[in-house]
């Protein structure tokens, strides 16, 4: 595994590479498509930086394990530790924000839930965490409030996200995780996916959207 952050421009941004903390059930259509219910605490895992793939020109997932569903999004990239944050702190620790496609061997996942066992199996596994480039904080200004982001399969949209529509907001959400798990700088925030899950397929087209933003790959 060789990632490293880059920026928009494709230059490299000079934070360590650390863990990824993810955030499950962050919006109530998507809670509600999986028969879960809407968590009145946030339910967080973590991914491994070894979970972490830059997304280029194609995208590799498993294919042995039933279905890898993508979820899309938003990701925050911290430029600064955390413990115990306020909100206010946590603001100024944002380096940017990104895409990012919470791979997730969703049969397994299931299997997993039944038994009541841990869920790393489906979903830290490496290359788990396909990652766009990052924007500078300063280039969304509204993110934080309202930032619109989409994943289209062949063109056609599947997912649509607003970060208004979250159950945690992205500044108390990681406000909360600091209390956690302390947050290093280097470390990314993955903030829970909309609705519109499914599984991938080989030979697609993934464009992903974020505000004027966007990325392109393809299913190998
Ligand atoms: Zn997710």
């Amino acid at each position: 595994m060789n990632y490293q952050h880059s920026d928009v421009s494709g230059a490299l941004i000079d934070l360590p590479v650390g863990k990824v903390v993810c955030v499950g059930r962050n919006y109530a259509d998507h809670a509600k498509e999986l028969g879960n219910e809407v968590p009145k605490s946030p339910i967080l895992f973590l991914k491994p930086a070894t979970s972490l793939v830059a997304l280029g020109e194609t995208l590799d997932y498993p294919k042995q394990h039933g279905s890898c569903h993508f979820e899309t999004e938003i990701a925050v990239l911290l430029k600064e530790d955390l413990t115990d944050a306020s909100a206010a702190e946590v603001e100024q620790a944002i380096w940017g924000f990104a895409l990012a496609l919470d791979l997730t061997l969703r049969d397994v996942q299931n299997a997993l839930k039944a038994k009541g066992h841990p869920w790393e199996r489906a979903k830290a596994f490496d290359g788990s965490c396909p990652i766009t480039s990052f924007v500078p904080k300063a280039d969304l200004p509204n993110a934080l409030k309202r930032a619109q982001y989409a994943l289209l399969v062949d063109d056609e949209p599947r997912q649509t996200g607003d970060t208004d529509k979250m159950l945690f907001a992205i500044l108390p959400l990681i406000a909360q995780m600091s209390s956690v798990f302390t947050l290093k700088a280097g470390d990314i925030i993955l903030t829970g996916t909309p609705a519109g899950v499914g599984p991938l397929e080989s030979g697609k087209k993934l464009d992903l959207l974020l505000e004027q933003f966007a990325w392109s790959t393809q299913t190998r």
